[in-house]
């Protein structure tokens, strides 16, 4: 089902603007075979350009696609990729620096969902990192959503990394799917199974997860088993995540909040309590990062599956708005978005 082999141009400070542009369209360059140019990378952001993060993400797309590429050095603030053929395999990507690795699984995760046969991913660098998908997130609110397309991720946490030392690891086994990703829509979350949290906090004192925890459960009502103290080993540390999740009969979303040094414990976890009551105030499916993410998956399954699919989100964010734009520069799709204060709903159909 490839598409034309046009170099698509894509300009990097649209929207906004951040690495996310970079991650989808090189997954989605290889997905339907597309070369791609990007300029004015990150453009906006105070360190423009490749970061660490996003080099060992278009590395990772060249090794899997055989890809040839220009400009993919520390703050280049343009690239050019031609994929090959991406094959299915076993790989290791490492991050040298406490950048986040699930970023480079963001990217190279679509390609290999559709490469014909399974892989297995071993990722290295950063697995809690502030701006990307924390392990958890992935593992309990995308993974799910993975396999009601028909495909299967599995992922194993083997050691936290946390900014600034890293170290963390995590496998992923990809499967795609026995034939088309299957379209689907989720509209609604349904009734609320189970709520609780946890505190990540290895090298760091006790007392910061239990006053976190306790924070938290205050305000939300939590208590007992609800409250865990994460089990990351005190040298998997210094780091602090607090990571709440919410099951509901179609969906599980995971909030997070990261501990810094100028944040008490106890404000990491009312920041982490407003994302969780904007949540549960609107109706909606899921919350802004799953959004994004979904819209993604979605499209990919509306493309193969030649069929219309939609769901609910509490809110669109920029974020969201900029990587549909992208999706639509790469893939025969549109979207359409309907923003309400309940829930908004997008909308995404083959052309
Ligand atoms: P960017 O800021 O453009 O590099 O993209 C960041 C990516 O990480 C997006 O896919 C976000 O949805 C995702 N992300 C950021 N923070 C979180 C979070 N707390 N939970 C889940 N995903 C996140």
């Amino acid at each position: 089902m490839k598409t034309e082999r046009k170099t698509i141009e894509l300009d990097g400070s649209q929207g906004e603007g951040g690495g996310q542009i970079l991650r989808t369209s090189l997954a989605l360059s290889m997905v339907t075979g597309q070369p791609m140019a990007i300029e004015k990378i990150r453009a906006g952001r105070a360190k423009p350009g490749l970061m660490r993060q996003h080099l060992a993400c278009v590395n990772a797309a060249a090794e899997i696609s055989g890809a040839e590429v220009g400009g993919a050095e520390l703050g280049s603030q343009s690239l050019r990729f031609a994929p090959g053929t991406v094959r299915a395999g076993d790989y290791r990507f490492a991050i040298a620096s406490a950048g986040s690795c699930m970023l480079v699984l963001q990217t190279v995760l679509p390609p290999l969902l559709l490469a014909g046969t399974a892989s297995r991913v071993h990722l290295s660098g950063g697995t809690h990192n502030p701006m990307a998908p924390p392990f958890h997130f992935l593992e309990r609110a995308f993974a799910p959503l993975v396999r009601r397309l028909g495909a299967d991720l599995q992922l194993t946490l083997r050691r936290c990394g946390f900014y600034p030392a890293g170290g963390g690891e995590v496998e992923a086994e990809i499967v795609p799917a026995a034939g088309v990703l299957q379209p689907f829509d989720l509209m609604a979350r349904g009734d609320a199974q189970t709520g609780y949290a946890e505190c990540l906090a290895p090298g760091l004192p006790r007392h910061v997860s239990t006053r976190e925890l306790d924070t938290l459960g205050g305000a939300m009502g939590w208590s007992g088993e609800q409250l865990r103290h994460g089990n990351a080993r005190q040298n998997e540390g210094p780091g602090n995540a607090l990571l709440a999740t919410l099951a509901y009969d179609h969906v599980t979303e995971v909030f997070t909040a990261f501990g810094e040094k100028s944040l008490s414990a106890e404000q990491v976890a009312h920041g982490l309590v407003k994302e969780l009551r904007a949540f549960q105030k609107s109706e909606a499916a899921v919350g802004p990062h799953l959004a994004d993410q979904l819209a993604l998956l979605l499209a990919l399954a509306a493309w193969q599956g030649q069929k219309a699919c939609a769901f609910t989100c509490s809110e669109v964010t920029e974020h969201t708005r900029t990587n549909c734009a992208v999706i639509e520069r790469f893939l025969p799709v549109r979207f359409t978005i309907a923003e309400s204060r309940q829930a908004c709903t997008v909308r995404v159909s083959p052309d």
